[in-house]
């Protein structure tokens, strides 16, 4: 059995039955299959790779979505970009211990329009995952914005799964990011970097200081010195919430 009747969270919280961090307990026994869902190649390994490999290790199925591996003609390396960015991506997932999926949208065609959100339900409908996580909407990156979207929209059509978003190069992409949820990464954090630096063709170098930046601010954030966080949009009921043990926010100190 996937399914775990429970309470919305919030109103479980607001009713005393269960605390933020009581996600794990509740899908105790069950082996989830959880969808990250990304714009680009590196968004889900920088905005929820620690989460992914928490959820790998702890033997749950993690799959990532790619909504978009390249723009025009672009090249890396003197190579097509798709073909390097798939590269880079297929090994960033065996570093997390997830499974890559990609779709063949360009960067300059991703629209939130009738006929791809028919393809990204059919696809969810085919994977049937207890949970979905994706891009926070408000986000100054057109496809983050649209791939949000999209899976918001599957979420409302057809979706029997929980929803939650995560960040990305907060206050740069993701803007106004409301967390409510945090999770310890320390344990997992040279994972995230080594699926991190699996995408040479972005520059490593200049992007994993900004995530770390976003590490310690979650972390002082949630008393731990590194963290992502989550905003958990709707735990629909009859689906699990994601099985890892997240943080409330601490009181910040005087
Ligand atoms: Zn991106």
């Amino acid at each position: 059995m996937r399914t775990i009747a429970h309470l919305p969270l919030c109103a479980a919280i607001a009713l005393g039955v269960i605390g933020a961090s009581h996600a794990s307990e509740e899908a105790q026994g069950d082996k989830l299959r959880v969808v990250v869902f990304g714009a680009h190649c590196d968004d889900p390994e920088t905005g929820a790779g620690g989460l992914i490999a928490l959820l790998a290790d702890s033997g749950h199925e993690v799959i990532v979505g790619y909504a978009t591996c390249f723009r025009g003609d672009r090249k890396f390396f003197g190579q097509p970009e798709a073909m390097v960015r798939r590269r880079e991506a297929t090994a960033a997932c065996k570093v997390m211990g997830a499974t890559p999926k990609f779709f063949d949208y360009a960067h300059e065609h991703l629209t939130a329009d009738p006929p791809t959100v028919q393809a990204i339900a059919a696809w969810l409908d085919e994977v049937k995952p207890d949970i979905v996580v994706t891009h926070w909407p408000f986000d100054t990156h057109p496809n983050h914005h649209a791939v949000s979207s999209l899976v918001w929209q599957c979420y409302d059509r057809r979706g029997d799964w929980s929803l939650y978003c995560f960040e990305v190069m907060t206050d740069q992409q993701s803007l106004g990011f409301k967390p409510d949820l945090y999770l310890d990464i320390g344990r997992v954090r040279e994972i995230k970097r080594e699926a991190s630096y699996c995408h040479k063709s972005q520059n490593p170098d200049g992007f994993w200081p900004v995530h770390e930046a976003m590490h310690g601010r979650r972390g002082s954030e949630s008393g731990v010195e590194c963290a992502e966080a989550y905003y958990l949009v709707e735990a629909k009921k009859g689906c699990p919430l994601l099985p890892v043990d997240f943080l409330p926010k601490v009181d910040a100190k005087p």
